[in-house]
């Protein structure tokens, strides 16, 4: 069986007076146009219920996208059933059927979805169009191209025979359903997380965080109309607490898929626990739960590429990337320079909604989110012992913006050093040179996360030392690159720690975990 071999989707740049961003225009004008209704889709059901909530568009809280229908306990039920009622028939149509579904998916969104999608994503989560392109268009693409790929090794992965005994592994779906429950901040991540898994022959009960709710829609009408059989995912907006109270006492959960917040996913991983005597099979828990990722420089980098990949890495998407670079080590030899070259970046950023394409910065998530950086920023300025260099300004009248703000912080393990504040925040800290062995401890030891990280030197020396040393501190490890911005296919991304299980997204790692293999010794 072949497929077609994987390429990573071109990125389109939306340059001024270019086709495609006339299209993406027209798409967002369409988008702003309408008030969408968004119903769940449980089986062959769109279930609308009394409790409709809005979905409002970040940079303009005054702008209703649309309203979503909120379920109850007795949908997740629904979903269950829906998604055990699919099983049996898609996990034995043939596996080159259900690999066409995602490649004929690929081939909507990289097409005629390709502007809908974007256009919800930047709505819906203020996502500029690059950040949106190389989310729900590109990634999404690869996360589905990729997986049919990886999934065909993994089919083709088969034990030695000998005369008279035929033997065989038997790559079956896990048996019961699959829970996908996924985040706000990535499209691409929310429709891998249910999609994974499905390919497999598992079904799935999806729920998405309520942020998301816009985009997730356009993936669930790119998978129906690329012929995804009623009940393979279920997509439900039930509150997190009350769906989980259904689905982890129920005999038939058999793995959950997750991305978000660590207290969540310890949460998770306790009720699972507690309830492991319920279950026919010891679920698969598969998480991805946040990050406080470093970026450590070496006296021998370039102080212009260090700069410009502290202002991308730490700023693109205004910081909400688990991969976001969040805490610096900068040489004492270098800081100057390097501080002008953020503060020259910075002055030349704009900020605002996401419709102007100049805009390289727009809002956060929502007001919580505005409200928990903000006091950061507030109590980072308040503090003698914090400089800031720059930003530090929010305003929540019309859209919740935050500006870039960089802090210079004499303790290293201020506490902006060390939790994961998920916003366009950047500490820095100032060390010495001849401290810089004792610098790469505090790097491992500062927090109890391990998701990516970063390194700058043109020290051959240095680089092997903080390679070997900093193992087990970033699950993701760039060498003269920024810490963000993994590409399906060629940095499979995931950490471990606090961060989660490592079970890297769209690669062969990831899907393994949703089979269960059975072997078969046929005697002859
Ligand atoms: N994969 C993304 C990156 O490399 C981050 C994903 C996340 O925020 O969870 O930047």
């Amino acid at each position: 069986f072949q497929v077609p071999i994987p390429q990573n989707e071109p990125v389109k740049e939306y340059r001024p007076g270019s086709d495609e961003r006339a299209k993406l225009k027209a798409a967002l004008a369409e988008a702003s146009s309408k008030t969408l209704d968004i119903p769940m889709y449980i089986g062959a059901e769109e279930v609308r219920t009394e409790i409709q909530k809005e979905l409002v568009a970040p940079h303009n809280r005054h702008q209703i996208l649309g309203y979503f229908h909120e379920g109850d306990q007795s949908h997740v039920e629904q979903a269950i059933t829906a998604a055990l009622n699919a099983k049996e028939e898609w996990a034995n149509l043939p596996w080159e059927h259900r690999a066409s579904i995602f490649l004929k998916a690929a081939e909507l969104l990289a097409g005629p979805y390709r502007y809908k999608i974007n256009a919800a994503t930047m709505l819906g989560q203020s996502k500029n169009a690059y950040q949106a392109e190389i989310d729900s268009a590109c990634e999404l693409i690869d996360f589905l191209r990729f997986n049919v790929h990886y999934a065909t090794e993994i089919y083709s992965q088969q034990p030695k025979s000998s005369a008279g005994v035929w033997n065989r592994l038997e790559y079956r779906p896990l048996e019961g359903f699959v829970f996908a429950l996924t985040p706000f901040n990535f499209t691409a991540i929310a429709g891998n997380l249910p999609t994974a898994p499905a390919l497999l022959g598992n079904t799935v009960v999806w729920k998405p965080a309520y942020q998301q709710i816009y985009s997730a829609q356009v993936i669930m009408e790119v998978l129906k109309e690329a012929g995804l059989p009623d009940g393979v995912i279920n997509l439900i907006y039930v509150d997190g607490p009350l769906a989980g109270g259904v689905i982890f006492k129920h005999p038939d959960f058999a793995g959950i898929h997750f991305t978000g917040s660590t207290g969540v996913f310890q949460q998770i991983w306790k009720t699972i626990g507690e309830n492991i005597h319920l279950y026919k099979s010891y679920p698969r828990i598969v998480g991805e739960t946040g990050g406080k990722d470093f970026v450590l420089v070496h006296e021998t980098a370039d102080p212009k590429t260090v700069a410009t990949a502290l202002v991308r890495g730490a700023f693109e998407y205004q910081g909400q990337k688990c991969s976001a670079a969040s805490r610096a080590y900068i040489p004492s030899t270098l800081w100057d320079q390097i501080r002008e070259y953020i503060v020259a970046d910075l002055q030349a950023i704009r900020m605002g909604s996401v419709e102007d394409f100049q805009n390289f910065v727009n809002a956060v998530i929502d007001e919580k989110a505005f409200d928990k950086i903000s006091k950061y920023i507030a109590n980072a300025k308040a503090d003698p012992a914090v400089e800031l260099i720059a930003g530090g300004n929010v305003d929540k009248t019309n859209g919740f913006f935050v500006e870039p703000t960089v802090l210079v912080a004499a303790n290293p393990l201020y506490v902006t050093m060390c939790e994961e504040i998920f916003g366009p925040v950047l500490t820095i800290y100032i060390y010495h040179p001849d401290n810089f062995e004792q610098t790469i401890e505090l790097v491992d030891q500062t927090s109890p996360y391990a998701l990516t990280g970063a390194f700058f030197a043109k020290d051959r020396y240095a680089i092997d030392l903080v390679t070997r040393k900093l193992s087990n501190a970033a699950g993701n490890f760039y060498i003269n690159d920024k810490p963000t911005g993994a590409v399906v296919g060629q940095q499979p991304f995931g950490g471990a720690r606090a961060s989660g299980t490592n079970d890297k997204a769209g690669s062969l790692l990831n899907l393994l975990r949703w089979v269960s293999a059975r072997t078969i010794k046929e005697t002859l």
